[in-house]
């Protein structure tokens, strides 16, 4: 008999209609809350390179430059300071592309073999500045045919495999493990760097996080490269995991979608 009571009814559908938009006030509100904080980070990420090249520069310009070797040194530091700038503006290009869905994956059948190849080719020189070796597993493999964006793919496997050269200790190895299931390949980029302490190991995604802010910075790092991966992932309906022993090394491992044989 309540139930058909009309004003119980509209009672019910003002209360399922307010609790919706409080819902969504509580979204826009952390939205909100998420823009401003980004707009915060970035600003004082873009601050650092900028002020460290301008400080070289005038410096330069007040007189350092009558001493030749000072000159080299602290115009190679303003050169490094710009460098990061630039790779920094690229990588917040490409997350805010992805933050605001700009991006569409171009799904296509690749091969996965190939595109670590041509990344362990590019990553050689500084792979071997550090004198870290790579190996890939199982080292018979020829091909590994998967559905995904080989240009973004080969960026998520950029920024593993360079974190993992880049975090290692000197002389270390790094070991891209090809594993297969039934419709997906895994994919794990090991290292036996020093490994990431496990209290920081669920906030390495996050923009701008870093364990270690110095080292990161030191080597190029922007503090964006696991957020991007994170993202592409996402985009790929797949998601990234990681596991680290400290003093051992560190293993990210993810999948995707097996293709189908031609
Ligand atoms: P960054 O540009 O600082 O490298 P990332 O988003 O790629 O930014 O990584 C975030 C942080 O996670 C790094 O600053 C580093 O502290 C940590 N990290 C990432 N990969 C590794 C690894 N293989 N071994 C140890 N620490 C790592």
């Amino acid at each position: 008999v309540r139930e058909n009571n009309p004003l119980k009814r509209l009672n019910d559908e003002i209360f399922v209609y307010v609790a919706k938009k409080q819902k969504e006030i509580e979204e826009l509100k952390k939205l909100e809350q998420f823009r401003r904080e980004f707009l915060a980070d970035v600003s004082h990420e873009l601050k650092t390179p900028i002020f460290a090249a301008q400080g070289f520069l005038h410096t330069l310009i007040d007189g350092a430059m009558d001493d030749e070797k000072v000159r080299d040194r602290f115009l190679k530091k303003a050169a490094k300071s710009l460098d990061g700038l630039d790779a920094l503006v690229k990588d917040l290009v490409t997350l805010s592309q992805m933050e605001t869905g700009a991006i569409k994956m171009n799904i296509e059948r690749i091969d996965l073999r190939l595109v670590v190849e041509e990344v362990l080719e590019r990553l050689e020189k500084i792979a071997q500045d550090r004198k870290v070796s790579f190996k890939v597993k199982p080292d018979n493999l020829t091909e590994v045919w998967v559905n995904a964006d080989g240009h973004r793919i080969e960026q998520v496997m950029v920024n593993l495999i360079e974190n993992a050269v880049k975090y290692n200790k000197e002389g270390g190895k790094v070991i891209i493990h090809f594993n297969e299931e039934k419709k997906h390949s895994v994919i794990s980029v090991r290292d036996n760097g020093p490994g990431i302490p496990a209290e920081h190991l669920n906030r390495i995604f996050e923009r701008f996080y870093r364990v270690e802010k110095s080292r990161s910075k030191e080597r190029g790092g922007t503090g964006l490269g696991l957020a991007i991966v994170k993202h592409i992932l996402n985009g790929h309906g797949s998601k990234i995991a990681v596991m680290s022993k400290p003093g051992k090394g560190t293993t990210f491992t993810f999948k995707l979608d097996k293709a189908e044989e031609v």
